[in-house]
């Protein structure tokens, strides 16, 4: 089920642990993988969801902040998560 491949040997992955962190539920999940190979690391992952309030003009112009605040916050995520992956391959 996983396609996530071994970073160090490219060989099929298995979640051996599943771990939910972060100030919301379900904000970020660390999965502890084990290759066929025996080799163990960690990835991370998290979605982005958004709610807009409001309604009128005042909808429009809250939504139009919220979309630039979410663009930044999908981006920083990004970064984040490309940062995480990148070290726990090398644990
Ligand atoms: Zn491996």
């Amino acid at each position: 089920m996983s396609a996530f491949r071994c970073p160090k040997c490219n060989s099929h992955t298995g979640v051996t642990d599943t771990r939910v962190a972060g100030k919301l539920r379900n904000s970020f999940i660390r999965r502890r993988r084990e290759c066929e190979r025996g080799h163990r690391f960690t990835t991370y992952e998290t979605v982005a969801h958004v709610k807009v309030y409001g309604h009128g003009d005042t909808m429009m112009r809250k939504n139009t902040r919220a979309q630039k605040r979410l663009t930044q916050i999908k981006a920083d995520f990004a970064t984040a998560m490309e940062a995480l992956n990148a070290i726990a391959g090398k644990l």
